[in-house]
């Protein structure tokens, strides 16, 4: 018999009527021949009203006693949904994560799922019940009740869809989909009917605030093929899966994150090992970095700058402070009020331009764009806070996200873009959970970098740069844009080799009309990828990637950081060494 998980969000069970709809919901899946798994999180705001009354008592409750109190939110809604289903007169059992066996880590408040036992959960199922799971929770070795994070009740319901091999996984909510952008924000935003898992990872915690991003991952793992869709209307939902029928629009989407930090370290010791440090002060303290960005070195020193969620801010300062302190730099600035900006698309790696018309958008309404990272399927930026909703506006008008997408032509010649993993790699993935998960390890050798050194950090400068780039023919691949000191601001860009000659002459035309210092250049770089699922959420993969390189004595020039990979560049002539050397850091996770 084919199984259902359905997951039901904290909107759509937020009061009696609501969650005898979603109890009606779940009775007309299985009298269509399902076996029907629910997930359901806390009631409304709930959650919400558990953290307040926390805070009331203490600034800083401990760990462990949050997921005491914030896992009743869950165990009262999954009574009430088992009561609804009796009381409709149908066969229904309410579990807890402890009940059916979802055990996680011991990392309290953002715990990961270590493993599910099914058993009880087919038993029910077995009898004829609907089994009502109680999302965003689990219990680690020691029998302590843990929780999977804000927003973790999607990674329950994704991993339950995984380990019980589901047909389907349903996520009902109170929006109709996946939108191009945050509608409250952008009301000409429109739903998407499918997108890609990686599309999806880069939309959710570039700030699309759909789904949990773990929860994504878990699908990409597993290949479970998620359907979002609306609690309180019949809307087709959008469909979350490995290969979208897309038309051939190369964004998909555009994303704020409207909470976060900035930190620069400044004059760090430009030696291998030095970065690595940093980010293994900030990682043990499992603190994600977002857009991490190196300053070329000079004399000695260069400067790294990250972002992290502005609630992570005070953690990672008493980190930053240590670390300055051991490596002997010089010191560190943060600015609390900034917001990133993304655009994400698949197609977005074969089509030229896609840099360029983002800048010129936000050059066009003033906006300074403060750092710039990029990875094959986005682009991010990171802007002052207050401008950070106008921004949003400007980026998804300038690539007509509002508009419908042409009909018919496809992305490429319609084949899958990736195989799916085979049975028994999803099997010894299963082993894994939420582990993280290598997928290729890739050297791309045709490569050199150019660097405009010194730019006046004013708005429209990105956008000239990356106009004349665009009118030359240039294809630039990576892109970094770094924190300058005394409002002057470093853009490295990486581009085939054919082109270096001419992307020199550019950067060179614009040091001298701007009164810059001359461009720098490389002509033969490596750059490596890491590519897999988890690349952010677990907080040491860059740290693991950088001691390896450290311990070979290669130096990193520039880095970028997605959802999905790790890219560095290093110079040419180490990137055989490198490759051999993250393949041996790596090799337990590759599967
Ligand atoms: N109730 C939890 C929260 O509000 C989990 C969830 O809703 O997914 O974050
Ligand atoms: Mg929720």
């Amino acid at each position: 018999m084919s199984i259902i998980v359905q997951k039901f969000g904290g909107t759509s069970v937020a009061d009696s009527k609501k969650i005898l709809a979603a109890a009606r919901k779940a009775i007309r899946a299985q009298k269509e021949g399902n076996q029907v798994v629910m997930v359901v999180s806390a009631m409304g705001k709930n959650t919400d009203a558990l953290i307040d009354l926390a805070k009331q008592i203490t600034d800083e409750p401990p760990a462990r006693e949050m997921d005491m109190l914030l896992s009743t939110g869950e165990q009262v809604s999954v009574a009430l949904m088992a009561m609804a289903i009796h009381s409709l007169g149908h066969k229904a059992i309410s579990l807890t994560g402890a009940q059916i066996g979802i055990m996680t880590d011991s990392i309290h408040t953002k715990a990961r799922i270590r493993s599910i036992s099914t058993e009880r959960l087919r038993e029910a199922l077995d009898e004829g019940n609907i089994v009502i799971a109680a999302g965003f929770q689990g219990i680690d070795e020691a029998n302590n009740i843990t929780t999977l994070g804000r927003g973790g009740s999607d990674t329950t319901a994704v991993a339950l869809a995984a380990a019980l091999h589901a047909d389907a996984c349903e996520i009902y909510t109170d929006v109709d989909g996946v939108y191009t952008t945050d509608p409250r924000i952008v009301p000409e935003a429109r739903q998407t009917r499918q997108i890609s898992y990686d599309e999806m990872l880069e939309l959710a915690t570039a700030g699309a605030g759909v789904m949990h991003n773990r929860s994504i991952e878990f699908a990409k793992k597993f290949n479970v093929p998620v359907h979002v869709r609306s609690s309180f209307s019949d809307n087709p939902g959008t469909m979350i899966v490995r290969d979208p029928e897309a038309p051939d629009m190369p964004v998909c989407g555009a994303a704020m994150a409207k909470n976060e930090a900035l930190v620069t370290v400044l004059g760090v010791p430009d030696r291998p090992g030095a970065a690595l440090h940093l980010f293994s002060k900030v990682a043990d303290k499992n603190i994600a970095m977002d857009m991490i960005v190196q300053n070329e070195g000079a004399e000695g020193h260069a400067d790294i700058s990250f972002t992290v969620f502005r609630d992570d801010l005070p953690a990672t300062l008493r980190a930053v402070d240590d670390a300055v302190k051991e490596l002997g730099a010089e010191g560190y600035t943060c600015d609390e009020n900034v917001s990133k900006i993304s655009v994400v698309g698949l197609g977005m790696a074969t089509q030229p331009g896609i840099a360029g018309t983002m800048f010129r958008a936000l050059a066009e309404k003033g906006i300074n764009i403060q750092m710039i990272t990029t990875s094959e399927i986005k682009i991010s930026v990171l802007v002052a806070r207050e401008f950070a909703q106008e921004a949003l506006r400007a980026v998804h008008e300038a690539f007509e996200l509002q508009s419908p997408p042409p009909d018919g032509k496809l992305h490429g010649d319609g084949s899958p873009r990736h195989a799916t993993p085979s049975e028994a790699k999803l099997l010894a993935r299963l082993q894994r959970m939420e582990k993280l998960i290598i997928e290729q390890i890739d050297l791309d050798e045709t490569q050199s970098r150019v660097t405009f050194v010194s730019l006046p950090d004013i708005p429209g400068l990105a956008a000239q740069t990356f106009d004349e780039l665009a009118e030359a023919g240039i294809v630039v691949d990576m892109i970094v844009q770094s924190v300058g000191r005394g409002n002057r601001a470093n853009i490295s860009v990486t581009m085939p080799q054919k082109d270096l000659e001419n992307a020199i002459r550019i950067a060179g035309q614009q040091a001298e009309s701007l009164g810059c210092p001359p461009p720098t250049h490389c002509p033969k770089v490596a750059k490596l990828s890491v590519f897999g699922v988890g690349m952010r959420s677990h907080t040491g993969v860059a740290a693991r990637m950088f001691q390896s390189l450290a311990k070979e004595g290669i130096n990193v020039e520039l880095i970028n950081t997605s959802e999905v990979r790790v890219n560095v560049v290093l110079d040419g002539r180490d990137g055989k060494k490198a490759l051999a050397a993250m393949k041996k850091e790596f090799a337990d996770a590759m599967v």
